[in-house]
């Protein structure tokens, strides 16, 4: 036993000694013509991480002498491949097949070509992100989607003046900052049918908290009306609180006032109303089909206060969070030193501005309005030009959703494409799927795995069937 070990020992000894140096290795031809294409620190890198491998090869004892040999001998090309599947990255595009337009697991809403260019040509280089370039001066970030996102929002020409936009890192940043700004030590005005978790730990009540304000509920559960805000309102209060039940609905013996109803009340008892309008949604989705989404233009016109909405969801760009309001009440948040911890990057400025430039041509518009037969087409299309016998496929018709804590009850007619596989189990063929390069992320419904392609890129149809062939 003990001399069967030192053998290996010393057969170990012998394959590492066979391991040539990084240095040697690249003064060869096949590593300059490597280096001339991809750089030598890109190849110094690649070639440390196959000599890792080999080594590692070596210590658990799996590699004859035969089998190194082989390995060294094509070392350039096993480089090359490594050097053309680029970095390892652990965070990687994948293909949401689930059919949830907005999934907050895959990062919510993809970005438009235009925003991407725009984020690459601004990240490249120094921009004027704080700089007037007229002036020379210190100017604040917020002037470079400003009056964009005021006209946007349909904000008259002649009233600019009067509004005012920020922006911080997401919604609950706007939210949470909004009612520290406004109401810390004072009360806020809120229907008990609002308090409500948005997801993902973000509780109304415990944000509020947080923030330093006084709760006042209104009302009840499922009827709150303006007369219950009305009687909550006192010397002490400083905001009326309205927050969009975006991810749930409640049905039968309910009321709440409309928002139009609570900005005359704001104006009479003098308090300024907030919404908290999360979606982002501008303008009406009812030509497709999703309808009574309250929209942020709709918010303006009536004359809401102060607005806070996401910039990853409806709208359809990166994930910030944006407060629109009152241009004497936004000047009181932009005082609030936490401004400071919530502001974003460059990359968040030119992404939001190129979504802004273009609302309309957003991937999450064309999701939104790719027609239910042009999506049944591309499934007939995948179903049969995939050749695994190791599947049966079928194309059905499913509902997609809007997701992301928005449009709790619209659904869109879909299609998708339904896998049931000879051996595996849905659960785990679903699992498989998300192993594949790019993973494939998909939904269960009674026993099959569903590729719902609404939220599939088109693009991606003939990576589809080549993944899809895998299996
Ligand atoms: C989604 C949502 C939020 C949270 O938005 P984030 O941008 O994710 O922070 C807050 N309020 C409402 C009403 C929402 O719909």
């Amino acid at each position: 036993m003990a001399r069967g070990l030192e053998q290996t020992e010393r057969t170990r000894e012998e394959l590492y000694r066979k391991l040539p140096s990084v240095n040697d290795l690249i003064l060869t031809p096949d590593f300059q013509r490597l280096i001339e294409t991809h750089g030598r620190d890109q190849v110094v890198e690649a070639v440390r991480a196959r000599l890792t491998e080999l080594r590692a090869g070596i210590a658990g004892g799996h590699c004859s002498l035969e089998m190194l040999e082989h390995s060294l001998g094509s070392i350039a090309e096993q480089v090359n491949a490594l050097l053309e599947a680029g970095p390892n990255y652990s965070l990687r595009p994948v293909i949401n097949a689930t059919g949830v337009l907005l999934h907050t697991n895959l990062g919510r809403a993809p970005l438009s070509d235009a925003a991407l260019e725009h984020v690459v040509n601004v990240g490249r280089d120094y921009c004027n992100l704080e700089l007037d370039l007229e002036t020379g001066e210190r100017s604040r970030r917020d002037v470079h989607i400003e009056q964009l996102l005021l006209r946007v929002l349909g904000v008259p020409e002649g009233d600019t003046e009067r509004w005012s936009v920020l922006v911080v890192n997401n919604c609950a940043a706007a939210t949470f900052l909004t009612l520290n700004s406004m109401a810390e030590k004072h009360e806020v005005v809120i229907s008990r049918g609002e308090l409500v978790e948005i997801g993902g730990g973000f509780r109304i009540p415990e944000i509020l908290e947080k923030s330093g304000a006084v709760l006042k509920e209104a009302g009840t559960t499922n009827r709150t009306r303006v007369t219950d805000y009305e009687a909550a309102t006192t010397e002490q209060t400083a905001l009326l609180l309205r927050v969009h039940q975006s991810n749930f609905s409640i049905e039968g013996f309910v009321e709440r006032p409309s928002l139009h109803e609570l900005v005359t009340l704001a104006k009479t008892v003098g308090v300024p109303l907030f919404e908290d309008q999360g979606t982002g949604l501008i303008a009406g989705l009812e030509h497709l089909g999703i309808a009574h989404q309250p929209t942020l233009r709709n918010s303006v016109e009536l004359g809401v206060d102060l607005i806070a909405a996401s910039g990853d969801k409806l709208l359809g760009g990166p994930q910030c969070g944006l407060l629109v309001g009152r241009q004497d009440l936004i000047a009181r948040v932009r005082k609030n030193p936490l401004l400071r911890t919530f502001r974003v990057d460059k990359l968040t400025y030119a992404a939001l501005e190129a979504t802004l430039l273009r609302p309309e041509s957003t991937p999450l518009i064309r999701m939104l309005s790719a027609p239910a037969e042009q999506i049944e087409r591309r499934c007939r299309e995948v179903a049969n030009a995939v050749q695994t016998n190791h599947l049966s496929i079928a194309v059905v018709p499913v509902e997609s959703v809007v997701g992301g804590g928005t449009a709790p009850n619209a659904t869109l007619k879909s299609f998708a494409v339904s896998l049931r596989h000879i051996h595996l189990t849905a659960a785990d063929l679903l699992a498989s799927l998300r192993g594949l390069d790019p993973p494939l992320v998909a939904r269960i419904f009674e026993d099959a795995v569903l590729l719902d392609l609404r939220t599939v890129h088109p693009r991606y149809d003939a990576t589809l069937i080549r993944l899809i062939d895998q299996l």
